[in-house]
């Protein structure tokens, strides 16, 4: 494990975690510990739309230049720093005394990565920290800066630009600190019910109705008891 302090340390590709993690680590903790640290995955409605919208995105991993905006679709990064690795659904490259020059371009590009996502904008900062740990691994990996990004809606077919500001980067490396801490102890943080628990995909195997209980024996007998009077 990497020391908490050592800013400049990297991770061995061995440790490396999901990017994408970092939703569900926004979401709920335990959620993420449920997936990431054991194994268990529970695919409800609302996951089953992300994947098949992705799959429309990560299909085809080609590259196109209309004018000066040359888009790659389904781009690998990682990050040694932060101990991650994803794909990014689009990664745009803008012609720009700004940027950088990329292999096999003529020219100087500035990075400018964009997440798709099902349904409309959420509270919660789960999509924008995943943009922003994506455009991390890429200005790891190019030697850039990357001052925003975008997120783009199906529901609502709208793309919302984000500033990847200081505060959003300082949550990106104190989760996966905290994942990659979790993970190495393998230790699962206890339930905490919320309204997020209507939504969740793993509910039916968290029960976080339990948190409520005196004990599982409680919660056992409730249960057989419900069993019973529905007969
Ligand atoms: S059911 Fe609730 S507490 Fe359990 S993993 Fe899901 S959101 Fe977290």
């Amino acid at each position: 494990m990497m020391p908490a302090e050592d800013l400049d340390a990297e991770y061995p590709e061995d440790d490396w975690l999901s990017l994408s993690g970092i939703q569900h680590f926004s979401f709920c903790k335990r959620q993420w510990a449920l997936i990431h640290v054991e194994q268990l995955w529970d695919e409800n409605y609302l996951t089953a739309a992300g994947h098949i919208e992705h799959q429309r995105v990560d299909d085809y991993s080609e590259s196109e230049l209309r004018g000066d905006v040359l888009s790659i679709r389904g781009m690998r990064v990682f990050s040694r720093h932060l101990g991650i690795t994803g794909i990014c659904d689009v990664v745009e490259f803008h012609r720009s005394s700004r940027g950088i020059s990329i292999q096999g371009r003529e020219g100087l590009w500035e990075v400018f990565p964009i997440e798709y996502k099902h349904g409309t904008a959420k509270t919660i900062d789960a999509d924008r920290l995943q943009l922003c740990a994506e455009a991390m691994c890429l200005e790891e990996m190019m030697v850039c800066s990357i001052p925003e990004a975008a997120l783009f809606y199906h529901k609502t077919r709208r793309r919302e630009v984000v500033e990847l500001d200081d505060s959003l980067r300082d949550t990106v490396r104190a989760d996966f600190q905290q994942m990659h801490q979790l993970l190495s102890r393998g230790s699962t943080p206890s339930a905490k019910p919320s309204k997020a628990c209507d939504a969740c995909s793993l509910r039916n195997l968290c029960l976080p109705e339990l948190m409520n209980k005196k004990s599982v024996s409680n919660y056992i007998e409730m249960r057989l008891h419900e069993f019973v009077t529905d007969d």
